[in-house]
């Protein structure tokens, strides 16, 4: 096999620039590969094969577990390996165009890729966990008509190495690389190195939880979010549990089955309505994949159960899907398809040039109560970081501005598009 970030990536609905590397100075970006991806790597650069199988071993800890930026860090590599490894590769982070920090403590940042592209990750603390939420691509190609992001042109797919790169960058604003020695990863060139004392520290970390509701559809870029996620749960790697991670859809059925057999990580589904009709208008790919195929393919998601539920996203817009009859008719489909479910109401966040409002907070007390009496957890969610767009939907950093007539052309445009795509 050839080193992968030569090979033009997957293409989903839309074009994947898979690569920025080789970069133009020829160095290729060790960010997002798997070991085996590393050894090809190092293979090709001319290293024999055992030597490339040792070396991509410990590479690939001292990205990802220990977060090494520099392979001058890399203390059981022979130090006169390290410039040769330096001279051929890089281990590239997003650039950070600008970091926020909300009155409530959440922080988000603009990141840029190589090739200019901008999004977004927000980090949010609260008293007994930190949740990364990670985007997946710049911008979607779906035109929730109450999301900000939706009135993105997608422009593309994050590369894995994109994606978990957002998750090393929080851990490097955060402090949170363990510190010390490594056991049974010894420096094979006999030097004690200075700083590489003390214990492993992994736990009472900030970061302790993600979930990939940034900007864009996971499932639309599912092998580039698959890739990072395996990275991320990697014991070897940045070693976080899949009971930690959370992938949300706004429903491309087709390839939830394959989301929970080969990622297994917690699902959220973004219903946020109860018919046909508003649904269709609210959330377009459902005029593709309706509710009942969606909440079968919930039913049929695997590993689900009330250890591990399914969360239902339901966004409050006032007058629209907040009635007492919704948060009824919402309870008879949870249970008509049996489904191990909670219910994150979440109040709408405005932005410019949206058409909706929020339900007011006695409406969505109301719909709360109803879903509880019936034995489902449905807790409201508060808005966090909207002071700095950071909070649900608010994110979209392309810098122009469209009006009321150019969003709703986007819009159609979006839609046409989805009916007439083939998958
Ligand atoms: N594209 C994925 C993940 C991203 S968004 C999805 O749609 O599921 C995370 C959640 O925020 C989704 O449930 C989304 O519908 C919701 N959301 C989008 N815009 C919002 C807004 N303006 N106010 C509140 N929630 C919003
Ligand atoms: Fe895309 Fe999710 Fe926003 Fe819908 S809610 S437009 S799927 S990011």
């Amino acid at each position: 096999m050839r080193c992968p970030m030569q090979i033009p990536g997957h293409i989903d609905p839309v074009v994947t620039p898979r690569s920025v590397t080789p970069r133009e100075d020829g160095r290729v970006d060790l960010m997002g590969l798997t070991k085996l991806q590393i050894r090809d790597c190092l293979a090709e650069a001319g290293l024999d094969a055992k030597a490339a199988k040792l070396r991509s071993k410990q590479i690939f800890h001292w990205i990802y577990h220990r977060g090494v930026t520099d392979f001058a860090g890399m203390t059981d590599i022979s130090k006169t390996q390290r410039p040769f490894l330096a001279e051929k590769f890089v281990l590239g982070r997003p650039q950070v165009v600008e970091a926020q920090v909300s009155e409530d403590g959440t922080r988000k940042w603009l990141l840029r890729s190589d090739d200019g592209q901008d999004y977004e990750m927000v980090f949010i603390p609260d008293a007994d966990r930190g949740t990364l939420c990670v985007s997946s691509q710049v911008g979607c190609t779906l035109n929730c008509r109450f999301c900000h992001t939706g009135t993105m042109r997608l422009v593309r797919n994050l590369t894995p190495g994109e994606i978990v790169g957002q998750v090393m960058l929080a851990r490097d604003a955060l402090g949170e690389w363990p510190k010390g020695n490594m056991a049974g990863f010894g420096d094979d060139d006999g030097a004690e190195d200075e700083g590489d004392v003390g214990n492993y520290r992994s736990d009472g970390r900030m970061l302790t939880n993600i979930v990939m509701m940034g900007m864009g559809e996971p499932l639309y870029n599912f092998d580039n979010v698959r890739d990072a996620l395996k990275l991320v749960m990697d014991p070897e790697g940045l070693s976080l549990s899949k009971r930690r991670i959370t992938l949300s859809t706004s429903g491309v059925v087709p390839t939830m089955a394959k989301a929970g057999a080969e990622i297994g990580v917690n699902l959220a589904v973004s219903l946020h309505a109860v018919t046909k009709e508003v649904r269709d208008e609210i959330v377009p790919i459902n005029r593709k994949y309706g509710i009942e195929e969606l909440l079968q393919a919930c039913a049929d998601y695997p590993g689900a159960n009330n250890a591990r539920r399914i969360t239902f996203e339901y966004v409050m817009l006032k007058d629209k899907n907040d009635s007492d009859d919704d948060a009824r008719e919402l309870v008879r489909l949870i249970k008509q398809y049996d489904l191990p479910a909670k219910v994150n109401l979440i109040p709408f966040n405005p932005w410019p040039g949206a058409i909706y409002e929020c339900s007011t907070p006695e409406r969505i007390r109301s719909f709360s109560n109803i879903v509880f009496g019936e034995g489902i957890s449905a807790p409201i969610r508060t808005p966090r970081g909207r002071d700095i767009d950071a909070a649900c939907g608010q994110l979209k950093t392309a810098a122009k501005k469209m009006n009321r007539a150019e969003l709703d052309r986007l819009a159609d445009e979006k839609s046409a598009q989805l009916e007439g795509s083939a998958d």
